[in-house]
C-alpha cells in the first residue's frame, strides 16, 4: 500500500513534520510547502523537494503542483496541513483583519491547494486530498471564534468538492485532531487550560503529531479508496464526549 507523490503544505510546523517523516518512511516522495522557507531546510533530499510561499497566494499552489510534476513526474496526494490561529477578542483592535488572514489561509488556502492539484490529481487517474481541520471546527472553544469559523468551512468545502470529484476518481476528506503536544496548541502549555482540558478529553493525553500523521496516511492510501468527503476526528475521543467521564 504507497502513496507514490505527496505534496505537504505547513510541512515545517508540528503535524506536517510528522506527516512528512512518515510519508517518507513509507516510500513517497515529498513536495514540502511552507510559507516559512528556511524551516523547510532541513527536510530537502533527493526524495523531498521543498517549495516556500504563502498558501493563500495562487502561485504557492502552482508552485507545489509544478515541482511535483517536474521533480517526481506525477502527483497522487495532497495534504493541505498549513493553518493558523489567534484572532483575539471579536471587540479588540485589528480581529477583523486577523480575521480576514485566517480566513485567507485556513479556508481559500484549501480551495486554491485543490484547484492547482486537481488536473494532476486526475492525470495520475485520481488521487487524495487531506484537509487538517480540527476539532475546532466541530464545535466551538472559548476565544477562538474566527478559527472555529474557519475549520468548521473546510469541513464543509470538503463534502461539496468531494461530491464534485467522486466519479473523477479524487477523494477528498479531512482530520479533525483533537489538541496535539506541538504546533498550534497553546492550551498544552498553559498551567489552568492544559489540566482542565486533559481532564475532559477520554484517554487523558495529548495526541502525538505521529498519530494525526497515521490518519492522514490512511485517508491519502488506497486502504481509504471508499471514503470521500468525511472528516475524521484524530482526538482521543473528545468530540464523542458529551462532558461526563468516568
Ligand atoms: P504549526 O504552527 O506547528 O504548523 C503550521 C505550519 O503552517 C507552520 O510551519 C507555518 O509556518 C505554516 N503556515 C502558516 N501559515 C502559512 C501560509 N500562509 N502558507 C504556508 N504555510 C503556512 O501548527 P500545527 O499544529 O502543526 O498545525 C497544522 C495544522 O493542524 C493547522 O491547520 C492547525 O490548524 C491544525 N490543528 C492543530 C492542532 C494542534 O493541537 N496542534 C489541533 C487541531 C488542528
Amino acid at each position: 500500500m504507497s502513496v507514490g507523490v505527496v505534496a505537504v503544505t505547513g510541512a515545517a510546523g508540528g503535524i506536517g513534520r510528522a506527516v512528512v517523516a512518515l510519508f517518507r518512511e513509507r516510500g513517497a516522495r515529498v513536495v514540502a510547502v511552507d510559507v516559512d522557507g528556511r524551516g523547510l531546510d532541513d527536510l530537502a533530499g533527493d526524495d523531498v523537494a521543498t517549495v516556500a510561499g504563502d498558501v493563500s497566494a495562487e502561485e504557492t499552489n502552482e508552485a507545489f503542483t509544478e515541482t511535483a510534476l517536474s521533480r517526481f513526474g506525477r502527483l497522487d496526494a495532497v495534504v493541505l496541513n498549513a493553518g493558523i490561529g489567534g484572532a483575539g477578542p471579536l471587540e479588540s483592535p485589528g480581529a477583523v483583519e486577523r480575521f480576514d488572514r485566517i480566513w485567507a489561509v485556513n479556508v481559500r488556502g484549501v480551495a486554491l491547494g485543490v484547484r492547482a492539484a486537481l488536473p494532476a490529481l486526475r492525470a495520475s487517474g485520481g488521487g487524495s486530498v487531506v484537509v487538517t481541520s480540527s476539532i475546532s471546527g466541530l464545535g466551538g472553544d472559548p476565544g477562538t471564534w474566527a478559527y472555529n469559523a474557519a475549520k468548521a468551512a473546510v469541513v464543509n468545502l470538503v463534502r461539496g468538492l468531494a461530491l464534485d470529484h467522486a466519479a473523477e476518481n479524487v477523494r477528498i476528506n479531512a482530520i479533525a485532531p483533537g489538541g496535539v503536544s506541538v504546533g498550534l496548541n497553546a492550551a498544552a502549555a498553559h498551567p489552568v487550560l492544559g489540566p482542565a482540558i486533559l481532564e475532559r478529553i477520554p484517554q487523558h493525553r495529548w495526541s502525538e503529531a505521529r498519530e494525526q500523521a497515521e490518519a492522514i496516511w490512511f485517508l491519502s492510501s488506497p486502504a481509504a479508496s471508499y471514503i470521500t468527503g468525511v472528516t475524521l476526528p484524530v482526538d482521543g475521543g473528545l468530540s464523542a464526549n458529551n462532558g461526563i467521564l468516568l
